[in-house]
């Protein structure tokens, strides 16, 4: 029987041509598909109906598919232009059948930022800073329309092509939540190693995204995530200890403009902690574009 509480599409082939495996993740697999009308290529994340039953899991599909629909009208205007800004997964159709449902997504081509870290391990800063701003500008728009990710990082940022230079999309709202400001959240969500402090002490509010948008940062730029360890526990432990290391080793070859902005965003205090618009307003940015890259 039908879970979503609206009408969809039922047969996923006759829309679709259904083609290799992109990835999995959590509740089923993520194939490339083409549209049988446009021949477009998408992607398509099918979720198994019984594995949504048997973990409780239909309200978080129900909250996914609800925030990816207001991020979709809010990126996908009538004439087709993303406004800038709006690097996020479109959602574009959704098929339930009888065993799964299917997000019809973007196809993002060129994978997940995870893998091209750790091929390339390190990144210029103006490698750095392309994808900063890319990761920076979305946040700032799922922010403004009181929608937060909880769960920012390398695995969630999928390139868009296979290019270099690839421009990235924040993909995977299955841990997003919407909120008024203001709002606090209790509940531990995320990914241990790009979990804010504030998500261990048990109340936290969009700020959260910045914090791991940091960890991301200092990953890019120094191969290495700042709070590591062995278990989940040990991870906890470094992040609630707070040492961060930004003199030593790779730091001494970086730039201080790009260290004063990582320790803007990895302040435990959240209210000097910076956001998306002070980050973007950062002379990392502009100082970059200035230099024409060379500087660093
Ligand atoms: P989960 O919520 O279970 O983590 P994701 O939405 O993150 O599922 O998808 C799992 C993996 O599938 C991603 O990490 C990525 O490798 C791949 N994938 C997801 N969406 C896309 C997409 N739009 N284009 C290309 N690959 C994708
Ligand atoms: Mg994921």
């Amino acid at each position: 029987k039908p879970i979503l509480p609206f009408p969809t599409p039922s047969d996923l082939d006759a829309l679709y041509e259904v083609g290799s495996e992109l990835g999995r993740g959590q509740f089923g697999v993520v194939r490339k598909c083409n549209s049988r009308v446009t021949g477009e290529p998408f992607a398509c994340k099918s979720i198994s109906k019984l594995h949504l039953y048997m973990t409780d899991g239909i309200e978080v599909v129900l909250r996914e598919i609800s925030i990816m629909t207001r991020i979709s009208n809010h990126a996908h205007r009538p004439d087709n232009q993303t406004p800038q800004g709006c690097n996020v997964v479109i959602l574009h159709e959704v098929v339930e059948d009888n065993t799964f449902i299917h997000l019809v997504i973007d196809l993002c081509n060129g994978g997940e930022l995870f893998d091209q870290i750790a091929r390339k391990q390190r990144y210029s800063e103006a490698q750095a800073a392309k994808l900063m701003k890319n990761l920076l500008e979305t946040l700032q728009f799922c922010h403004s329309l009181g929608i937060m990710h909880r769960d920012v990082k390398p695995e969630n940022l999928l390139l868009v092509d296979d290019s270099d230079d690839s421009s990235i999309k924040l993909a995977d709202f299955g841990l997003a939540l919407e909120f008024s400001p203001g709002q606090k959240f209790s509940d531990m969500a995320g990914t241990a190693c790009y979990m804010a402090p504030e998500v261990l002490e048990g109340e936290y509010s969009e700020e959260v995204d910045m914090w791991s948008a940091g960890i991301i940062m200092y990953v890019l730029l120094s191969g290495m995530p700042p709070f590591w360890g062995d278990t989940e526990e040990d991870i906890f432990n470094a992040i609630r200890e707070g040492q961060l290391d930004l003199s030593s080793g790779r730091w001494l070859t970086i730039s201080p403009i790009a260290i004063d902005l990582i320790s803007l965003m990895l302040r435990v205090d959240v209210t000097s902690r910076c956001t998306p618009a002070q980050a973007l307003g950062h002379p990392w940015f502009t100082c970059l574009t200035a230099t024409r890259n060379k500087l660093y």
